[in-house]
């Protein structure tokens, strides 16, 4: 009997998230030249990162022999200023995964259970599963969440419920008013998991109104993260917003040092960029115009996304997949959210976008 015959069987069968394909794999598998591969498959920042954050960055180099700040100090003060929350209130992660799982392993364990969406994001399920607890998973609508039906799954052991807003992989999105409405009936020992990781591509009439909600759910944790909008995916920050002895339980799980100096700073730098967010904004706005009017024009369907990727319906997904690489196009196939038909994009830069569907109309001519 080996050690591995004997890991618990929740982790033997769970299966990793597959990350989009990273650009040097591409140009090492096929032959290709970096700057001649366009990645459109994990929703970064086309712009790159706030600069102020990169300034930052440059400024602490001199520092990283020593240990980051455990409790991140200066970044939870501005968080707290910023979003008129306790700095009690926060946990800062790892990238909004780190804080993902650790509600999983604050609150789950192998009697309980957690809910979330089919074609919802696939972190909830893994680390469902990796806490050791049953995951219930409930039909989508229309490719968005059910949430009357996710109300009626839940199960005296629910301990979580999930919901990614706007939800990935398909860019839809629940009102405020159906938010709200859900907030006022899931039970008191539910925590809310609300993931906001794309909150800052929402047009003003749309922004999130979780903030407010607050002071009034006392089991409502919202999560947010850098990787996005603010262009520091490769540093890996996010965090969570809740009521502080929700925060405080999870901030006794976690790792003393889950977040690294240069995240820190970063984040902390990049939060007051109101300039760089609004360009990514509008880039977005602009990219996911040219985006919805090219894929028109070649007659393929998409879901209307509120986010910065479309999930685009397309015949033999898996192959036009392969075909876009081989031209040096990197989009996300999707089959493993129960959207085998699906491929991914993500809005890039003009050119990107123009590349993309360029390619695409070759990979679909040549079937
Ligand atoms: C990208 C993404 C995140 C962010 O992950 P990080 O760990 O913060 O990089 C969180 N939730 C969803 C739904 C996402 O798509």
């Amino acid at each position: 009997m080996m050690a591995c015959d004997l890991a618990p069987a929740h982790v033997r069968t769970l299966l990793a998230y597959q990350p989009g394909k990273p650009i040097e794999e591409l140009a090492r598998e096929f032959g290709l030249a970096v700057h001649d591969i366009v990645k459109l498959a994990s929703n970064e920042n086309p712009l790159g990162s706030s600069p102020r954050a990169l300034l930052a960055i440059d400024q602490a180099l001199p520092e990283m022999a020593r240990y980051p700040d455990g409790n991140g100090y200066v970044l939870k003060s501005a968080l707290s200023r910023k979003f008129a929350v306790q700095p009690t209130q926060i946990v800062l992660g790892n990238g909004s995964n780190d804080v993902l799982d650790l509600a999983a392993r604050t609150f789950l364990h192998s009697g309980a259970s957690a809910v979330y969406a089919q074609h919802a994001f696939a972190v909830y399920p893994l680390v469902t599963q990796a806490a050791g607890a049953r995951g219930i998973c409930v039909p989508a609508k229309e490719y968005g969440h059910d949430l009357e039906a996710m109300l009626a799954a839940m199960a005296p052991d629910t301990r979580l419920v999930f919901i990614a807003n706007p939800n990935n992989p398909t860019g839809t999105l629940l009102s405020n008013e159906a938010l709200l409405f859900f907030l006022r009936r899931v039970p008191p020992q539910v925590l809310v998991v609300l993931d906001e990781a794309y909150g800052e591509y929402l047009p003003e009439n749309l922004r999130s109104k979780s903030m407010d909600w607050l002071a009034e759910f006392p089991n409502l944790l919202v999560t947010k993260t850098f990787s996005k909008a603010y262009g520091l995916a490769g540093l890996r920050i996010g965090y969570a917003l809740a009521h502080p002895d929700v925060a405080e339980l999870m901030n006794r799980v976690r790792q003393p040092f889950n977040v690294s100096s240069l995240g820190l700073v970063a984040a902390t730098a990049a939060l007051d960029d109101d300039d760089f967010i609004a360009r990514g904004y509008a880039a977005n706005r602009l990219g996911m115009a040219q985006l919805t009017q090219g894929l028109r024009h070649l007659g393929i369907e998409f879901i209307p996304s509120e986010a910065n990727f479309l999930a685009c319906r397309i015949g033999n997904a898996s192959m036009v997949y392969q075909r876009l690489l081989a031209q040096g196009v990197i989009v996300r196939p999707i089959a493993a959210y129960g959207m085998p038909e699906f491929l991914r994009v993500s809005v890039g830069l003009a050119a990107e976008n123009e590349r993309f569907l360029q390619a695409l109309k070759t990979a679909i001519e040549e079937q």
